[in-house]
């Protein structure tokens, strides 16, 4: 049975269950497990032709053992969560016309229309599965750049077990997403509309860390955070890329480039471990906007982090990726002692310079590049009127990286991932194309019922957040304890 240790090395190994439950390992690093299982081409031949859930039933049994789940209760849970979905393929991968060995595989017909649907819809309700074996119930605290929120909220919303408080930076995220959030009738969901974060999604996420921190507060209300901090959903994101490459390699065995456009690193890293189990990746492109801490990374060995910029791709305006530690760690020989020391020198210096065989281990098989607002921005107007097709300004990011990277991209096929439905992104739309009027691909029936409910939220300035959390959270608490202590 695979046990899970932290990233840094502090804690003792834990089960499964703990590690999804936890969120955070205990000194505060990132749950691993303690060996990456792998797949053979024979095991991929096998899979070339299952449906996206049988594909993922196969590759999570690999992490999940029996006596921790019955095989019946992981296909169950699989079929539950990607039950709401849009289309029956889940994932779709659509052929571009004017280049036919280019694909794009669409992340986001799930619920809240991204990428974090994908994640987020197993691993909510595996936490409701454990919660309710164990007849325990949870709060989960997690920070957003405008797309986890959305997704957190429509899968803990009735359930039983689970309260959900969703932190957004409230000048960073388009109406649309807001009332994502907002709009739910539920009671067990509590968006959090936080004004004035001088540095967007990044700061809510240092607050979480204090609530965690907070031991006596953290035991009460039993934290926990479904981000992408969990293993939970970089464990569930190596799948989309076992299964894009099966739905469009020719032969076994060849490699395909994939390029991904990035923030945390939650997404990327997972793909990388998916090559490392055995998946014949050729080249990754990491997609940066403006914002461009991991192009650094990738690039100049360069871990720094600078002023933020709001850009049109706002779910990657993020500054300290952080799920980069992670797969760090299974590129230096599963070395906690040495990314705590890379952790800490960072958090002393905000610029750390990577050693050159550290760069050279980690940096293999990836390119990355930062595309300005303006590339972003045509590349959206060019395939429109080329191929009639409508990306999203993330997905725009990655072909603008592609199109940059052309030249020097050397698999059979090219697959950019693309992470949001563009009915999200209205105004960016709109100025891409130039048009008064959305198109209807840049419209969706969910977003325009938001639109006619009244939305329910706190409001917070970003000074008093912590303060605030946690008096607003532990009275909810006890109210829904039925213990209240005036
Ligand atoms: C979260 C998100 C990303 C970035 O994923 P990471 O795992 O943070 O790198 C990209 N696009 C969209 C639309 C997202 O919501």
């Amino acid at each position: 049975m695979i046990q899970y240790l932290s990233t840094t090395g502090g804690t003792a190994p834990v089960d499964f269950e703990t590690a999804i439950l936890d969120g955070f390992a205990g000194d505060g690093g990132l749950y691993v497990p303690e060996r990456l299982p792998t797949f053979s081409l024979n095991q991929l031949h096998q899979w070339k032709n299952l449906g996206y859930t049988d594909v993922a039933f196969e590759v999570l049994s690999l992490f999940i053992d029996k006596s921790v789940m019955q095989a019946k209760e992981l296909k169950n849970l699989l079929s539950e969560a990607y039950a709401p979905f849009e289309k029956e393929e889940v994932i779709p991968m659509h052929r571009l016309r004017s280049r036919k060995d280019t694909y794009i595989m669409e992340l986001f017909y799930g619920p809240t229309l991204s990428f974090k649907d994908i994640g987020l819809a197993f691993l909510v309700n595996l936490v409701d599965f454990f919660l309710k074996r164990k007849k325990e119930r949870l709060s989960i605290v997690v920070a957003t750049t405008g797309d986890t929120g959305p997704a957190t909220a429509y899968f803990t919303a009735g359930k039983t077990n689970l309260d959900a408080w969703v932190l957004y930076p409230q000048e960073f995220i388009t109406e649309e997403q807001e009332r994502q959030m907002t709009t739910l009738p539920h009671s067990n969901v509590y968006p959090v509309a936080v004004s004035n974060c001088p540095d967007g999604g990044d700061d809510l996420d240092l607050v979480i860390a204090k609530l965690y921190a907070n031991k006596p507060f953290k035991e009460k209300l039993k934290l926990s955070s479904v981000n992408s901090i969990n293993w939970g959903r970089v464990m569930m994101q190596t799948v989309h890329y076992i299964y894009g490459y099966l739905q469009v390699v020719d032969t076994i065995g060849d490699p395909i480039d994939m390029v991904v456009p990035s923030g945390g690193f939650g997404n990327l890293c997972a793909g990388g471990l998916a090559r490392n189990m055995g998946l014949p990746v050729g080249t990754f492109v990491i997609a940066n906007n403006k914002n461009a801490c991991l192009h650094r990374i990738f690039s100049k060995g360069q871990f720094k982090k600078e002023a933020i910029y709001e850009t049109p791709s706002s779910a990657i305006d993020i500054l300290i990726p952080y799920n980069f530690w992670r797969f760090l760690y299974f590129q230096v020989g599963m070395d906690g002692a040495q990314i705590r020391g890379w952790i800490s020198e960072f958090k002393q210096t905000g610029n750390l310079q990577f050693d050159q065989a550290t760069f050279e281990a980690y940096r293999k098989g990836f390119l990355s590049y930062s595309a300005t607002d303006a590339q972003t921005i045509s590349v959206i107007r060019e395939m429109y009127l080329a191929e009639g097709y409508l990306l999203d300004p993330h997905g725009a990011v990655a072909a603008a990286a592609a199109k940059a990277l052309s030249g020097v991209l050397t698999g059979k096929k090219t697959l950019y991932l693309n992470t949001a439905h563009p009915a999200k992104f209205p105004e960016v739309i709109l100025k891409a194309l130039g048009a008064n009027n959305l198109p209807d691909a840049a419209t969706h029936r969910s977003i325009i019922a938001a639109k006619k409910r009244c939305q329910k939220k706190y409001s917070c300035h970003h000074a008093h957040l912590e303060e605030a959390l946690l008096a607003a959270m532990e009275n909810n608490w006890d109210l829904k304890m039925g213990n209240e202590t005036n």
